[in-house]
């Protein structure tokens, strides 16, 4: 049985008196969540805040993005043990706007997700198509080339304990939702393409949806056989909105 899961990504905005009151009401919201589990990815000056805010509560944290170096001189970069220092259960990996601003390649991906592992922190390994791919049919060439990478290197002792988050890059942060349809049948076919390695981890992996999910479409994509949750961005900034979208993914849970 798998596990529904509601991931905020805060992306760059917040402030602390902002998020005070975000994770006040989340954790309240949160509180009365029986199944599925919840979780926000803020960015690193307010892990602690997060860490000090969630502790003991149903919501746990993480982070956007990590270094693939365990250590060193790397201006710049944090590493996966500082953000276990932190109490993150999780770490974003790959998301397109890491691809496509920061360069990010699948092997890189990869690397940061090995490393995310090594110091027993979740990924959320995230793979999409762009709107051209999709309008040239080549979304399984592109997605299941993505999964291949990160499969190929985490083997599938490391994809159990990760999380995959499919996010069509033309619908995040665009308000153009992918139909139930479509998202179930990508989550199929990554489900499809793990078993050709292992069907017990393709079976219990968690694969989340990502793109312009909102308390109003919520509950049609969770009721997706393969859709396991979502990965929030813009909604998951509204505490209403990320709490009925966390509320969506514990009535989809099944007993
Ligand atoms: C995201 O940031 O991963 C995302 C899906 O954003 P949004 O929900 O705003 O489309």
């Amino acid at each position: 049985m798998r596990q529904r899961l509601a991931v905020g990504n805060w992306k760059m905005h917040g402030s602390l008196p902002e998020n005070r009151s975000l994770l006040d009401a989340i954790v309240a919201g949160a509180a009365g969540l029986r199944r599925a589990a919840c979780a926000v990815c803020v960015p690193f000056p307010y892990l602690a805040q997060a860490q000090s805010a969630l502790a003991g509560s149903k919501v746990a944290w993480g982070a956007q993005n990590v270094s693939q170096h365990p250590r060193g001189a790397f201006t710049g970069e944090v590493s996966a043990a500082m953000l276990r220092e932190f109490g993150c259960r999780y770490v974003l990996v790959g998301h397109s706007e890491r691809r496509q601003l920061f360069g990010e390649d699948d092997a890189t991906v990869a690397a940061k997700a090995g490393a995310a592992l090594a110091a027993g922190l979740t990924p959320i390994v995230c793979v999409g198509e762009t709107l051209a791919e999709r309008e040239g049919n080549v979304t399984e060439e592109v997605v299941g080339r993505q999964v291949a990478a990160v499969a190929d290197a985490l083997g599938a002792g490391g994809l159990a304990a990760s999380v995959l988050a499919y996010e069509p890059v033309w619908a995040i942060g665009t308000g153009k939702t992918a139909t139930p349809e479509q998202a179930q049948a990508v989550h199929a076919f990554i489900r499809g393409q793990l078993a050709g390695r292992d069907g017990k981890m393709a079976a219990a992996l968690q694969i989340l949806y990502g793109g312009s999910v909102k308390a109003s479409n919520a509950a049609e994509l969770f009721a997706k056989a393969d859709v396991d949750g979502g990965l929030v961005g813009g909604a998951a900034l509204v505490a209403q909105e990320f709490i009925a979208i966390c509320k969506a993914a514990d009535s989809a849970q099944p007993d």
